[in-house]
């Protein structure tokens, strides 16, 4: 199968660092996308320091499929398939493209995301907890500085992501999410362009000030995934805080009885909920971030 991604190259008019911003890594995550398209049309060379790549829609087959989470041909998630397989599955040898091509070329990855499809979620930013603290610390600051309220550092709960493994290949690498159910929310994309700007303003991609706002700072994910496949009835809503322990959903089978009551794993925030009363064996039901 061959894919054609759409890519823009603003090759700044003075010198600085080279920057990869990818949106559509997931199919229906629209207000990200419009983000990226967005910022990659209203940039100009004379705004630029350094090299800035955009691809707005990285997983074309899943986007013109309107297909939640995976590519339509091997069902993969190719945010879990990074650095990829030059002779794997379709999403592996996509991911290897993708890694080749752009992450290895880039100091710096902003990747964009929101809610899929089926998901409420509220914005946030994410970063990887690595080794390196340097670079943990680069990524966390960058993170920080797109003005969404909530910044998790991860530990590793989603191998494969764009952003864990360029900061395993030494990248600076931030998730941003916002947006959610297949809807394109113009306000949460400019809130995206903002906040990718601020951040260029940040590395010296872009002149001018940079605005810090206050985020506030999750240690981590508590992801929370279905035993069963059968109905879904969440009893939380996105933003809302829990304890440990607090009843945040049930699963029932089609005679409306209940399987399964779900429970925080952790206290915390809830940053993004599935919302389909349909829900598949394995599929993510919920995440916390940590306080
Ligand atoms: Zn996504």
């Amino acid at each position: 199968m061959e894919e054609k991604l759409p890519v823009f190259l603003i090759n700044g008019e003075r010198e600085g660092p080279t920057v990869l911003v990818l949106g559509g890594i997931h199919g229906c995550e629209y207000t990200s996308i419009d983000a990226a398209l967005e910022l990659a049309r209203e940039l100009k060379p004379s705004e630029i320091n350094g090299k800035l790549a955009v691809i707005p829609i990285a997983n074309p087959a899943a986007f013109y499929s309107r297909s939640i989470y995976v590519h339509p041909e091997d069902q993969k998630n190719l945010n879990r398939m990074f650095p990829g397989k030059i002779d794997g599955t379709v999403s592996e040898r996509l991911a290897y493209s993708l890694n080749k091509t752009a992450i290895q070329a880039a100091d710096y990855l902003i990747d964009l995301h929101g809610g899929d499809m089926i998901e409420a979620l509220v914005p946030f930013t994410i970063f990887q907890v690595t080794n390196d603290k340097v670079l943990t610390e680069q990524s966390k600051k960058l993170a920080s500085l797109l003005g969404i309220e909530y910044v998790v550092g991860s530990t590793g709960q989603v191998g494969g992501s764009t952003y864990s493994s360029a900061a395993e290949q030494g990248k600076v690498a931030i998730i941003a999410e916002a947006g959610q159910q297949g809807i394109l929310d113009h306000g949460k994309s400019k809130l995206l362009q903002d906040g990718v700007k601020n951040a260029f303003r940040s590395i010296g991609m872009m002149n001018g000030d940079v605005l810090v706002s206050q985020s506030k700072q999750l240690r981590t994910f508590n992801w929370s995934f279905a035993d069963y496949s059968g109905l879904w009835y969440p009893t939380v809503e996105i933003g809302q805080k829990v304890k440990q322990g607090d009843l945040i959903g049930k699963i029932t089978n089609e005679f409306g009885d209940t399987v399964k009551e779900y429970h925080a794993g952790a206290g915390g925030i809830i940053l993004f909920l599935v919302t389909a009363l349909a829900i598949n064996k394995n599929d993510p039901l919920l995440a916390i971030g940590n306080e």
